[in-house]
């Protein structure tokens, strides 16, 4: 293999991890060097707003797999992290954080499982989340459990985006139309032979979360209505109950007007009023859910932008060719 495409590229997608930076650094390198093959590692700079885009620069000049990929602006998570898997350029691809909770000498094992088994993707499953807060164990418990419900089976369990692709994985990912899916529900749907690492998550090495809760709340909802058209069903089953319960309302009405014992009347009907005005609200919220996806579809405006991308002689923007076909 030569220097151009190496056996394995490491994405570090990281958003202000300047804290964190020369830890990284250190425990990767000291992993990857240790393979005695090449490759590269390909760290996004989500926009930094710290030292990170300096810490990175620094490092370059000392590590020469390290390739810097800058976005424009912050881009979240998971645009950070396409925007690397699609640029990297290994016989394998690893994606893992910046904070050092994946430890990096899992990757060894996820590349001999992949060797050994013939295996596309090797996900990084965590055996013990005892070193999350509960809250976060708690909801990430719900996500696991609604996402398999809703997507299939084939979604492994705590699973996130600490993973092993093969090439033919990524060049998968990049024929997909879809501009920002969500990477652990897109790849168990690819359909690749895959395996599981078990791995003990550790406490982030330095530095704050990123992830406060409205990204956490946001990635759900976005996992939901991008893989199932479920919670529109959901309002039908409202809208039905809904008609069932004011049946009975009228029955009740009925028998009470029957027998004369007929109050007022308003309490029936403010009843009846409130609970429709609450399901129809709850459906227009739904539709609205998936109208704003057909929405931004539709713009197919991209949800990062390259600013600029250390490896020489790759284009900062391989798809600019497709997007300007898209535009026209
Ligand atoms: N991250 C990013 N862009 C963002 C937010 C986070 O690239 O807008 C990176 C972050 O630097 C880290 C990874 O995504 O490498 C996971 O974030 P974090 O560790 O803060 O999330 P948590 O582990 O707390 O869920
Ligand atoms: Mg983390």
């Amino acid at each position: 293999m030569t220097a151009a495409q190496p056996a394995l590229s490491v994405v570090v997608p990281m958003f202000n991890e300047a804290a964190v930076l020369p830890l990284l650094a250190q425990r990767l390198r000291g992993v990857l060097d240790g393979l005695g093959e090449a490759y590269e590692v390909v760290a996004v700079d989500d926009g930094s707003t710290d030292g990170t885009a300096a810490g990175l620069a620094a490092l370059r000049t000392g590590w020469p797999e390290l390739r810097v990929l800058r976005l424009r602006r912050n881009s979240g998570h998971q645009a950070a992290l396409h925007a690397g898997l699609l640029r990297a350029r290994g016989g394998y691809v690893v994606s893992i954080d910046a904070d050092l909770q994946d430890p990096p000498e899992v990757i060894v094992e996820m590349l001999r499982r992949a060797r050994a088994d013939g295996l596309d993707v090797v996900y990084g499953v965590r055996a013990d989340r005892s070193r999350d807060t509960w809250f976060k164990r708690w909801t990430a418990a719900g996500y696991y459990r609604a996402v398999r419900r809703l997507v299939g089976e084939q979604v492994p369990a705590q699973a996130g985006d600490f993973r092993l692709l093969s090439a033919a994985a990524v060049a998968a990912l990049r024929d997909l139309p879809e501009r920002n899916p969500v990477l652990r529900l897109v790849v168990p749907w690819l359909g690749f032979p895959s395996g599981e690492v078990a791995y003990e998550r550790q406490e982030r090495a330095a530095g704050r979360t990123k992830y406060p809760l409205s990204r956490m709340a946001g990635l759900a909802v976005e996992s939901v209505t991008s893989f199932s058209a479920a919670p529109l069903r959901l309002a039908t089953w409202l809208g039905l109950l809904g008609v069932a319960v004011c049946g009975v309302l009228v029955v009740v009405a009925l028998l009470a007007w029957s027998t004369g014992a007929t109050v007022t009347g308003w309490p029936s009907l403010y009843v009846a009023v409130l609970f429709l005005g609450a399901v129809q609200l709850l459906c227009l919220g739904l539709l609205g859910e998936y109208v704003a996806r057909i929405y931004t579809a539709v713009q197919r405006r991209p949800p990062y932008a390259v600013a600029s991308d250390s490896a020489v002689g790759v284009p900062a923007h391989p798809d600019a060719a497709e997007l300007a076909d898209s535009l026209r």
